[in-house]
């Protein structure tokens, strides 16, 4: 059976202060319990403090975004190296507001997140249609093509150390969660397309879910069958709820 994944994007939001703070106040509202992963993703900035709060605990770190490039002149940017050095174990890739106001398009998403493999980090590659893509009937297409530009660049054994969230523009921070039944069906498509290539690996990749996660939806779209636990951004901004997000998912396993 695959362990639930969780993992918390805190997106660009708050101080050192307030991340530690953030930090501590979620570890004493998970409980005890360890049958399911739970990833945070600060700002790059506050990726130590963080690192040093959950020192410990079963909480693992993760980032929001890398370089493409291991080391170099690119001023600006963060290399996989790098997160590996602050404590990251996972970093999410090709996040659809990177896509939208960063311009990062399938091939530089192939490029990160072979970067991040190269740099033992676990890739979070995310996939997702826009809202007029799903009205007009394309998200499958789309979901598709995304998947595939990875798929072709880094190859099936590349999917061994990953793990994919499916997250709709449309549901992103807008309360309008997908239903159960809507992210299933892509999620199914995720895994098939997978397994068309190698059932195991298809079979063991954690596959999750983004897009208005709260506890109220949570424990429903985790009880699906290819739903391996969530991609919280909103929601993980609040100890208590991404606890309580956390809490459902173990119960529905
Ligand atoms: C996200 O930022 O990846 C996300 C899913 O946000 P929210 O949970 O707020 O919709």
């Amino acid at each position: 059976m695959r362990q639930l994944l969780i993992a918390g994007n805190w997106k660009m939001h708050g101080t050192r202060a307030s991340a530690a703070r953030l930090a501590g106040e979620t570890l004493q509202a998970l409980d005890a319990s360890t049958d399911r992963d739970i990833v945070v993703c600060p700002p790059f900035v506050h990726l130590v403090e963080v690192g040093r709060a959950i020192q410990g605990s079963s909480v693992i770190l993760g980032a929001q975004n890398l370089c493409a490039e291991e080391d170099g002149a690119y001023t600006g940017e963060v290399s996989g190296a790098m997160l590996r050095d602050c404590g990251c174990r996972y970093v999410i890739v090709g996040h659809s507001e990177r896509r939208a106001l960063y311009g990062e398009n399938d091939a530089l998403v192939a490029r990160k997140f072979m970067a991040a493999q190269r740099a033992s980090l676990t890739p979070i590659l995310c996939l997702g249609e826009t809202l007029e893509q799903r009205r007009r009937g394309q998200s499958r297409e789309v979901v598709t093509r995304q998947l595939h530009a990875v798929l072709d660049a880094a190859g099936i054994a590349a999917f061994g150390q990953a793990t994919i969230a499916y997250e709709p523009v449309w549901a992103i921070g807008t309360g309008n969660t997908a239903t159960p039944e809507q992210a299933q069906e892509v999620h199914a498509l995720i895994r098939s397309s997978l397994a068309a290539q190698d059932a195991k690996i298809a079979a063991a990749i954690r596959l999750l879910y983004g897009g208005s996660v709260k506890a109220s939806n949570a424990a429903a779209l985790f009880h699906m069958p290819d739903i391996d636990g969530g991609l919280v951004g909103g929601a993980s901004l609040q100890a208590q709820e991404f606890a309580a997000i956390c809490r459902a998912g173990a119960a529905s396993i």
